[in-house]
């Protein structure tokens, strides 16, 4: 079972910030951008390109959702998308409001206190529409 099923079952908490039965997302734990954010379909599927056509579509029409979301809460130029999966083998897209390419590259890291999480979550769930 992996880290996020365990997250989608209630057994570890998340940051989370938008739902519905079949996608959760979340607050990435290790944030490239503040709002760096995943969005996960339930179903346990390692590989992005091993979901259906439909079950991909869908989860491009939610991570679009929560997009604009981020969009609306975080001023940033953009937002970044890219879907990676060596770490966490269940898919999940990485949503990044970014300002510029190193947002992008997974290294430079921000820190934010559980406060600053808790509210952060709130701030994009309350623009999840
Ligand atoms: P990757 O599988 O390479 O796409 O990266 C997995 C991502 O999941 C990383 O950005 C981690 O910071 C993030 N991550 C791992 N565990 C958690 C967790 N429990 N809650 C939120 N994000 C997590």
């Amino acid at each position: 079972m992996s880290i996020f099923t365990k997250i989608i079952n209630g057994e570890i908490p998340s940051y989370k910030v938008a739902e519905n039965n079949d996608f959760i997302a979340f607050l990435d734990i290790n944030p490239n951008a503040k709002g760096h954010t995943l969005v996960v379909p339930k179903k346990e599927e390692n590989k992005i390109f091993d979901l259906s056509k439909d079950e991909y579509s869908a989860l491009m029409d939610f991570s679009y959702r929560v997009a604009k979301a981020l969009e609306k809460t975080i001023a940033c130029k953009r937002i970044g998308m890219s879907v990676i999966g060596l770490e966490v083998p269940h898919v999940h897209v990485h949503l990044i409001p970014i300002n510029s390419m190193a947002d992008m590259q997974f290294q430079q890291k921000v820190k934010l206190s559980n406060d600053e999480f808790v509210e952060l979550a709130k701030l994009i769930a309350d623009n999840f529409v």
